[in-house]
């Protein structure tokens, strides 16, 4: 077990509250790299996370080939500048075929990708050159250069050369960049198992009819939804019987067989809330009240030696500290070697005359059309306020105890990046 995780006594840990960087920074640490890795086929690798350097044994293009459909020339050096020159024809060579060896002064029809032959040196595209009736001979009025419209050998990949790093995730154009060389499995991370499960004698599952004093369970479908768009198997356990045995079952269930495991609510320190007793029971547990707005309360800790987080209730909260604290925490154990958000520059066209203590993480519209991106403010930022995030195009830091005026440029992040 981890045993950064007692030191409650550190000022991190204190009843104070704590800034969202050094929270980051301490789950970042406390995130350990999966070790177990798999094989997979290029077509199943989409979005895995590599666990290898991936190099070329061959160089691409591994021949020279032409770069146009056209006409290549053995040149003879000595006519390089000169201008209406004519060659013979003397041999056809398409994609896949290889051409004989040419002789000075002698052209061949060629077709884009096939090899160039022994001997020649230059292709001109077939629009600049002109065939006689019968197509033995071209006259090519302009004065010819070496080497024009030729792929040289290597010219994308050489061989022996690392075309994807370890801890990429894997995109369309790296699976293209791989087969390209000839390599159909890719060594991947096995997928993060995150196992779930839900408390509140408040939520009603949707589809069901609500009663007084009742509120539907959003936060579990928001958070299966965002681990499997980060490509985690997800073991849901759904609600469970909201008592401190029932609790500690669920936990030690998931902890047998997950590589992490994810609430949300219940870690307050309300009567009602078991989450937070039970995890100290089987393990250990940090209660953070972060100096930020929405979320504030989220906890991190062990259960047996599996990482637990546990993020807020607050539908908002819930969402917006997955994508500050979680995501990037689950992104590291996956191997992903670019786990941390990136911010962009954006301007504000709102003001801030009073500065407030928790730094603000608010939804935000981006109007692109501007110079600067410019960012207008959801009128309702309440962490209950679930609309605002669809509505949004992704989440602005506005600084605690600053003021600033209209215009003022600040970090945004959009939320297709934050969710995965
Ligand atoms: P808690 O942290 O459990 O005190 O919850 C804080 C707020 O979030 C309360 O208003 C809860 O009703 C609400 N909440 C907790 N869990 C969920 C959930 N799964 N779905 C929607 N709202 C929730
Ligand atoms: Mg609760």
């Amino acid at each position: 077990m981890n045993d950064k995780l007692n030191n409650s006594s550190s000022p991190m840990f204190s009843d104070s509250l704590m800034s969202a960087d050094d929270a980051l920074s301490f789950l970042m640490e406390s995130a350990v790299i999966s070790d177990l890795t798999e094989l997979t086929s290029l077509d199943d690798s989409i979005g895995r996370i590599l666990a290898e350097d991936i190099r070329s044994r061959i160089n691409v293009p591994g021949f020279d080939n032409s770069a146009m459909d056209g006409y290549t020339i053995a040149l003879d050096e000595n006519n390089l500048s000169k201008e209406n020159q004519t060659f013979n024809v003397v041999d056809r060579i398409a994609a896949g075929s290889i051409g004989n060896e040419l002789k000075k002064g002698n052209a061949a029809r060629i077709f884009t990708g096939a090899p160039i032959p022994k001997g020649a040196n230059t292709v001109v595209m077939q629009e600049e050159c002109e065939t006689s009736e019968d197509g033995s001979q071209i006259t090519i009025k302009r004065a010819i250069e070496l080497n024009e419209n030729i792929r040289p050998t290597g010219n994308d990949i050489l061989k022996n050369g690392v075309i994807l790093n370890v801890g990429k995730k894997i995109e369309p154009e790296d699976i293209s960049l791989a087969a390209s060389v000839g390599i159909g499995e890719l060594k991947v991370y096995k997928k993060l198992k995150v196992g779930v499960f839900f408390t509140g004698d408040e939520l009603v599952e949707p589809g069901q009819s609500l009663t007084p004093g009742k509120i539907y369970n959003s936060n579990r479908y928001a958070l299966v939804a965002l681990l499997k768009n980060a490509g985690c198997k997800v073991v849901n356990l759904g609600n469970i019987k909201d008592d401190f045995d029932s609790t500690c079952d669920a936990l030690e269930d998931l902890a047998k067989d997950c590589d992490l495991i994810m609430t949300t609510g219940g870690v307050s320190v309300g009567e009602e809330d078991h989450v937070k007793p039970a995890v100290e029971k089987l393990g250990s547990l940090n209660l953070w009240k972060i100096k930020m707005k929405p979320g504030k309360p989220l906890a991190f800790g062990y259960v047996r030696n599996i990482p637990f987080i546990g993020l807020p209730g607050n539908p908002v909260s819930s969402f917006v500290t997955y994508c500050i604290f979680a995501l990037p925490f689950i992104k590291k154990m996956q191997g992903n070697s670019s786990f941390k958000n990136k911010a962009i520059k954006v301007k504000t066209n709102f003001d801030c005359k009073r500065g407030k203590p928790r730094r603000e993480y608010a939804r935000v519209q981006i109007d692109y059309t501007s110079e600067i991106p410019m960012a207008s403010l959801y009128p309702k930022q309440g962490s209950d306020v679930m609309s605002s995030v669809v509505w949004a195009d992704g989440i602005i830091e506005i600084p605690e105890n600053t003021t600033f005026d209209s215009g003022t440029i600040l970090d945004y992040y959009p939320l297709s990046e934050l969710t995965r």
